[in-house]
């Protein structure tokens, strides 16, 4: 394992609703996964804390055992805690499982218990154990609404008590789940709720005047938090700009930083990826080839001939509104008109959604050119983004993006809206002003009109410069979208916040 040792090592305890892989649900789960794991690469010592889901499986658990059993308070009562530790991919997690029916049930999100006390119940846990077993973090990272009430535990309890060392980061992953919580929600974990009820501390935004009864979790984290971080610069500008959080973050703008995701290059590798029919990289690109005929034959498409004038066009996204559904419905349709191919792989959690993209599949699957397949599939993603000549991604609004970064490791020039991490991470072929930055097709336009000049910006490149487009595929396998690339930035935040000892 490379070692590249930061000089001054630091002890990091994240607290999150998710991990990668065995507790996953959307980016959050990566993100805390790959930045613990580049992290601990650098010399840090890193755990992660997260509730001990029913639903999670004990066989991708190494070296689980039970490390203590303590109480942990919730609604005025003290709850037998239990607390499992154990090794995932290299990083030390603690289980977190209360004796009582928190976290039971088939999944991560859904259970019959109540999601926003549970949470609560855990952020208290977390820092009760801190407490009790004297250990001061340097840095307690926490993520999302789920352990926003963290900070505020943090500071207006533990902080009194014995904890003083630990300094409190927040990374928001998505602005649009707030963490709704009422007031006597709140008391249960032990703070009075009606403290919090202010417009400077935890008063959800969009009920001031009306209902001061109605806490957000997210908002009070924010507040409370020493660091605020967010997925992408431009996401950053972007809720500074807009949104019901806006005026909180312009208040504490001078702790607001955007820090762009990475991925795990370890995870998404052309060259060593096990499902993949032909491995290549960036300096032995034939493999990119066979992986597009092969999925070709697969999948019943037109295999191209010689001549290189079939580009295959992928999106693989959940199918919700964020993604940018109209888009993706008029790409499938542009594509097939100007004799390109498409595969849309993605589920949609909402069934009118759902039956619109079933309709549309029953209509092209039989076809040559379009295939449209509703399910999630890890497998069919990897070989589509090897076998991709473009990757589209429409969305609305996209606090960071995975799909654009993991489709330019696989060599697929990626075809993005101009929003968020996009921004920050594709930039436009046409674009005069900063060539060398060149990687991909950008529109901005919400509507159909713009993608299209994209789509046919895009297939006019692919066809009639062929040499080109191979430089760009190169180019963009070349790029380092990768956490070595970010984590750095994390750990200057860490150390500008930290204590240092005396
Ligand atoms: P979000 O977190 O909003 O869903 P991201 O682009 O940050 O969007 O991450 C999406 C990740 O999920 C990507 O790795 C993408 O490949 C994967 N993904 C989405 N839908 C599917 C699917 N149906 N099958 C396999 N992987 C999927």
């Amino acid at each position: 394992i490379r070692k590249d040792s930061d000089s001054e090592l630091i002890h990091i305890v994240h607290v999150t609703a998710e991990m990668a892989p065995i507790a996953k649900v959307g980016g959050l789960g990566d993100v805390v996964t790959g930045l613990a794991r580049s992290c601990m690469t650098r010399g840090h010592k890193v755990d992660v804390f997260l509730p001990f889901y029913e639903c999670i499986d004990r066989e991708q658990i190494e070296e689980l055992k039970l490390i203590d059993t303590y109480s942990s308070y919730y609604d005025e009562r003290w709850i037998e805690t239990r607390l499992y530790g154990g090794v995932v991919l290299g990083i030390h997690v603690m289980f977190v499982e209360p004796l009582n029916d928190f976290f039971k049930g088939e999944s991560v999100y859904g259970g019959s218990y109540d999601e926003t006390e549970a949470y609560l119940f855990f952020s208290r846990a977390c820092l009760e154990w801190l407490q009790v077993r004297g250990t001061e973090p340097d840095i307690i990272h926490v993520h999302e609404w789920q352990t926003g009430g963290l900070p505020l535990l943090y500071w207006d309890m533990y902080h009194y008590l014995s904890l003083k060392k630990s300094r409190i980061v927040l990374t928001i992953h998505n602005m649009e789940h707030y963490g709704e919580c009422r007031q006597e929600q709140f008391s249960k974990c032990g703070l009075d709720g009606s403290v919090y009820a202010t417009e400077e501390k935890a008063v959800d935004d969009r009920t001031i005047g009306h209902n001061p009864e109605r806490l957000s979790l997210l908002k009070g984290g924010i507040v409370y938090s020493n660091a605020v971080v967010t997925v992408s610069p431009t996401y950053l500008k972007e809720t500074l700009c807009s949104g019901w959080l806006a005026g909180t973050l312009i208040r504490h703008r001078d702790k607001y930083f955007g820090i762009l995701n990475g991925i795990d290059t370890e995870i998404w590798n052309p060259a060593t990826d096990a499902f993949l029919p032909a491995k290549f990289d960036a300096k032995k690109v034939e493999g990119k080839k066979q992986c597009k005929v092969y999925v070709q034959r697969g999948l019943g498409l037109d295999p191209e001939g010689d001549t290189d004038k079939v580009p295959l066009v992928v999106c693989i996204t959940r199918l919700v509104a964020q993604k940018g559904l109209h888009l993706i419905t008029n790409a499938i349709a542009y594509v097939n008109l100007l004799g390109g191919q498409m595969v849309v792989l993605g589920t949609a959690p909402d069934a009118r959604v759902g039956r619109e993209f079933e309709a549309l599949a029953h209509s092209h699957n039989q076809g040559s050119n379009i295939r449209i397949l509703l399910m999630y599939s890890e497998e069919l993603s990897h070989m589509l983004y090897a076998a991709a000549d473009i990757v589209l991604v429409p969305s609305v609004y996209e606090p960071c993006g995975l799909a654009q970064m993991i489709g330019m490791r696989y060599g697929a020039v990626p075809l993005v809206r101009k929003t968020g991490g996009l921004a920050d991470t594709v930039f436009d072929v046409d674009d005069r002003l900063q060539p060398e930055m060149a990687n991909g097709f950008v529109f901005e336009g919400i509507d159909e009109g713009s993608l299209n000049q994209a789509i046919d910006r895009a297939f006019s490149y692919y066809r009639q410069k062929a040499e080109e487009w191979r430089g760009l595929v190169k180019k963009v396998m070349e790029m380092d979208n990768s956490w070595n690339n970010t984590a750095g930035k994390y750990i200057d935040l860490y150390n500008s916040v930290r204590v240092r000892d005396q």
